[in-house]
């Protein structure tokens, strides 16, 4: 099997969690792995490389398992990382989003004065759904006068809408699942 096919066998799917009819994407075996761990870091790093790369000064994740796969990609292109946190988690002064979820609401916050003025931000986090995370994100990143250059996740659910939600942005995924 191809490498691809390899790590997508790493991700578990777990039906009814955390209830039906979600089926969830558990990540956990991957990251456990160390060569498929590198070998996911390596591709992210790779969309930033070269003529056709994404120039960036700094990675974004979305907590909690944007930072897993953030911080290590930040390491390996040698820039900085700004962590996009759940409500309440960072100390004053924040700046918050609100979005919408299925059920309910959320909000996530970036710590005022964490990203440089004008910054190319890539958003990085391991599961695109209906994009409504990945959207909040870059509306924060954007006032805090960062620029997201693009969008970058491990697995991207086809059929939920996350890239018509995010159309007009970079998506970039390395593996698709139905
Ligand atoms: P969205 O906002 O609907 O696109 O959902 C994406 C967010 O929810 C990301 O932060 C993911 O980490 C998380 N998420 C949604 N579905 C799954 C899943 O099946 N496995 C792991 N994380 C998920």
């Amino acid at each position: 099997p191809d490498r691809a096919t390899e790590i997508r066998a790493l991700i578990r799917d777990v039906p009814g969690y955390p209830h039906d009819p979600i089926v969830f994407r558990d990540i956990t075996p991957l990251l456990a792995d160390g060569a498929a761990l590198r070998d996911v870091v390596e591709a992210f790093a790779r969309l930033c490389e070269g003529d056709d790369g994404h120039a960036i000064d700094i990675v974004a994740g979305m907590e909690a398992r944007g930072f897993l796969l953030g911080a290590p990609l930040a390491t390996r292109l040698g820039v900085g990382f700004v962590p996009l946190r759940k409500a309440g988690k960072l100390p004053p002064p924040v700046e918050r989003v609100d979005y919408d979820l299925e059920y309910g609401s959320a909000a996530i916050e970036l710590r005022t004065g964490t990203l440089p003025q004008g910054a190319r931000v890539l958003l990085v986090d391991d599961v695109l759904a209906t994009g409504g995370t990945a959207a909040a994100a870059a509306e924060l990143v954007e006032r805090c006068d960062g620029k997201v250059v693009a969008t970058a996740f491990l697995l991207e659910l086809d059929g939920l809408g996350g890239r018509e939600r995010l159309s007009g942005r970079v998506v970039e995924t390395l593996l698709r699942v139905d």
